[in-house]
């Protein structure tokens, strides 16, 4: 839908100037996501870590003209055929804009809140109900203050039916999003621990969350779950309850048994004073109770819907995951499994466009038919056509019946299937190579066989890497500094083993100011694969100047003799003003200048021309640890007394650093300039702090499970026997996977299906055998052996090393996926 420029600055407030009139359609709070710039408004948001206002030029010359600002920067003066809409908090502006959008429709809308379960419910919803209405959805996990107003803008007067969620981590969010979503339902899912940070109570925040349904004429809920009954009685709301319980058969829907089977449920109710029996093909606690939300609703919202028991049966699992994994041929496989619609489509498609900075990669979209849509299959397909050649793709290969009928609208090198199996059995299937290949279809289509066949087999045992967690981990330091500090991440030893290249380009998405790698060979394959951020190289060789000149790497200079063979290098090669950093030897001794040598330096740089000082650091031995402060302190006097002299001898200003992960943390006046960030990046935190998330799994399966009678021995050497009839896991990792030897014989756990199992026997070179008699386990079953549930820091503990080993002794041949939420 469309709003016309003086339309929406009336709506929001703004003050402007001038104003050439033009409509919008799109609204954009993230530059690097642009598509039709013409129709686009862009609000410039002030983050705690970012502000939107940097992008306004960059934009700008990208031909948006349309912007809602906080602050009249000089440089927007030049921008004479743009608009400029003032308000005072660009954020309100977005949500008062969305909430007048939402007020245009009468229709029903379903707002889902709660801890858990958020947006399976409402893909859940939408699988059950897409044929009784047109429905209108937040896209995946859109449940923020900034993701609620953009799910509710695409509201449109064809819909019938919205479903949207609302997540909060704060006291006061949910009255700002309650306007946007006005839920005439209200679905409360659970309350948990989680986001409770900044809640005085969990009462505190469950009262809040409720006042998502201030207007509601009917909330559902899990009568049995008393703490949320009793918040709900003491909410004062005037509504309808639409209970669902397990004991009172009172309720509106009174859950009378739930048997679970091997692979699914039967669960078997009474609604309206009929008896109904449902089958979901789920067996855990969490998707019956997702389930039940869903019948509670649709009892209340199309009771004739309900009479329908077979749908559930065909229910499908939420996945919300993008993976990225490697393929044959240097291919680049990205699986979506989430529900193929056009929003997943859109945002799959950034995705991929963020992937590509390797431009040698062709992209390549593998697209099934899309289902459930409501739209024509005609202006769908249009619609898709349309998307994939905003979004650059090369090359589009459609598989489905409705997808093949409307290939003429594809304007791109294309192929089409009526089958997956036609597919998999053409030449075309067999010819992929240099390809970034995105691979999204609906679940019907099994494109999970198309990833198999297109997959790099490695070993079963992976490290898994959570991007979106290394950028929290990054936004939770960057948030703790202040804006105009600068951030060098340190990627070496191969990103502290979880894979330098996806992660520096993720570091580089989200605008991390520098990276740092141990030796020039490591920064040279990032420059390969297209980051272009500086870098700078901690321990140059001397016989790596050509890969540091042609890769624009940026060495720590740490001796006279270093310092002059780059001035001599610089110069016979005609470079001027190479950019190197200082390291001073404040108490570390490792490598470094000694403090008194900074009036030398400064004099023999200030004689030539090769290279500029940028930087001058240094690094602390003890920042962890609280006994070691005083030397810190030293540390901190010493550098500040260098700095200064180096300065001074230069007669110029030169950015200082000197704080690493731990320092950040306990240190945060030593910020200077710039600071280095390392450990805390990959989720552990030197002084126990909680906000972190967990970065890298590392994961097997079970490859088999043997039964051992009493007083049998396990493994080499005979050196665990069992005391009773056992059942043994056995597990392809090994030593040579980097399992350390010593967690031998009892040394040692893993998790198996949430508990924990001891190692037992000895650890051999590539598997290893896990004891499971007391738990639930079966052949396949997924192993982790660190991870959110089992920390890096329990392991180093138990070997009494510390994390940064463990996490860089993982072998190379353990295959690395990335993935984001
Ligand atoms: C590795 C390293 C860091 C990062 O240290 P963490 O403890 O991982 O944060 C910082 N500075 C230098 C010089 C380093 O070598």
């Amino acid at each position: 839908m469309e709003y016309s420029i003086r339309e929406v600055a009336r709506i929001i407030d703004a003050k402007t100037e001038e104003i050439t009139d033009t409509s919008i359609s799109i609204l954009l709070i993230d530059s690097r996501r642009l598509t039709l710039p013409e129709q686009s408004l862009f609000f410039a948001l002030k983050t705690k870590t970012n502000d939107g206002h940097k992008y306004v030029d960059e934009l700008y010359h990208l031909k948006v003209r349309n912007f809602v600002v906080s602050e009249l920067l000089p440089e927007f003066n030049l921008m004479k055929d743009a608009n400029f809409l003032v308000v005072k908090d660009t954020l309100k502006a977005l949500q008062k804009l969305t909430s007048f959008h939402r007020k245009r429709f009468d229709i029903p809308v379903i707002g889902i809140t709660g801890s858990n379960g958020k947006t399976i419910v409402k893909e859940f919803l939408y699988q059950l109900l897409h044929k009784d209405f047109n429905i209108v959805r937040s896209p995946r996990s859109y449940n923020s203050q900034i993701g609620v107003p953009l799910s509710v803008w695409q509201m449109n007067e064809k819909h019938t039916l919205g479903i949207f969620e609302a997540g909060i981590s704060q006291p006061d969010e949910m009255e700002c999003l309650q306007p946007i979503i006005a839920p005439t339902i209200g679905i409360i899912t659970n309350i948990g621990e989680a986001h409770q940070e900044n809640f005085l109570s969990t009462t505190q925040k469950c009262m809040e969350k409720l006042t998502l349904f201030n207007e509601a004429e009917a909330i559902i809920y899990d009568g049995d779950n008393g703490f949320i009954a009793n918040c709900i009685e003491s909410s004062c709301l005037s509504h309808k309850a639409i209970v669902w319980s397990r004991k009172d058969s009172e309720a509106p829907l009174f859950v009378e048994s739930i048997e679970k089977k091997e692979t699914e449920t039967v669960i078997k109710c009474t609604m309206l004073g009929l008896s109904k029996r449902f089958v979901i093909p789920f067996t855990d606690d969490a998707s019956i109770e997702n389930v039940m939300h869903c019948l509670a609703l649709i009892l209340y919202l199309k009771p004739t819907s309900v009479s329908d028991e077979s749908k559930t049966a065909s229910l499908e699992p939420v996945d919300m995951r993008l993976d990225v994994k490697e393929g044959i041929n240097n291919c680049l496989l990205i699986n979506d499994t989430y529900n193929s619609d056009i929003n997943s489509l859109d945002i799959a498609l950034d995705f991929q466009a963020s992937r590509r900075v390797n431009k040698n990669l062709k992209s390549t979209l593998i697209l099934s038919d899309i289902l459930q849509s409501g739209t024509l299959p005609k202006s769908l397909y249009k619609k898709v056509a349309d998307m994939v050649r905003r979004k650059k793709v090369d090359r589009i290969i459609g598989i489905g019946r409705d997808i093949k009928e409307y290939e003429s609208e594809f304007d791109i090198q294309k192929e089409f299937f009526r089958t997956t199996d036609d597919f998999i059995k053409s030449v075309t299937f067999k010819s992929f190579k240099d390809e970034l290949i995105l691979i999204k279809g609906s679940r019907r289509f099994h494109f999970e066989r198309i990833s198999e066949l297109l997959e790099k087999k490695v070993h079963e045992t992976i490290l898994e890497v959570n991007l979106d967690a290394v950028v929290h981990n990054f936004n939770y330091y960057r948030s703790r500094l202040k804006p105009e500090t600068k951030i060098v991440c340190m990627v070496k030893a191969f990103g502290y083993g979880a894979g330098s290249y996806e992660l520096a380009k993720t570091l580089q998405e989200y605008r991390c100011d520098y990276l740092a790698v141990a030796v020039a060979d490591e920064g040279a394959a990032l420059r390969k694969e297209g980051i272009s951020i500086p870098i700078i190289v901690m321990n140059p060789e001397f016989s790596s100047f050509n890969v540091l000149f042609e890769n624009l790497l940026e060495p720590e200079v740490y001796s006279f003799r270093l310092l002059d063979a780059m001035i001599r290098e610089t110069e016979r090669r005609g470079i001027t003003s190479y950019p190197i950093h200082i390291k001073v030897d404040t108490g570390m001794h490792r490598l470094g200048f000694q403090p008194e040598d900074m009036a030398e330096i400064g004099r023999r740089v200030k004689e030539q021309s090769g290279v500029v000082v940028r930087t001058v650091f240094s690094h602390l031995a003890g920042s962890d640890d609280p006994c070691l402060d005083d030397f810190t302190n030293q540390q901190f006097l010493k550098f500040e007394k260098a700095a200064a002299e180096l300065e001074e001898s230069l007669q110029q200003k030169v950015m200082r650093h000197i704080l690493n992960s731990a320092g950040i943390e306990r240190f945060p006046g030593q910020q200077m300039d710039m600071v280095r960030l390392g450990i805390g990046l990959y989720g552990v935190s030197a002084s126990g702090q909680k906000g972190l998330r967990n970065v890298s799994t590392l994961r097997t399966i079970i490859l088999q499970i043997q039964q051992i009678p009493s007083g049998d021995s396990v493994g080499y050497g005979r050196m665990s026997f069992v005391n009773r009839d056992s059942r043994i896991a056995i597990i392809p990792i090994g030593y040579a996977d980097g399992l350390n030897r010593h967690f031998s014989n009892g040394g040692g756990e893993v998790v198996i299906n949430g508990k924990r199992c001891p190692i037992i026997g000895n650890i051999c070179m590539d598997a290893c055998m896990i004891d499971v008699t007391d738990i639930d386990a079966k052949e396949g079953d997924r192993v982790i052996v660190f991870g959110e549930e089992l920390p890096v820091g329990e392991l180093s503990e138990k070997l009494k090393t510390i994390s940064y080993e463990i996490l860089t002794s993982i072998s190379p041949r353990v295959k690395r996926v990335y993935f984001r939420e």
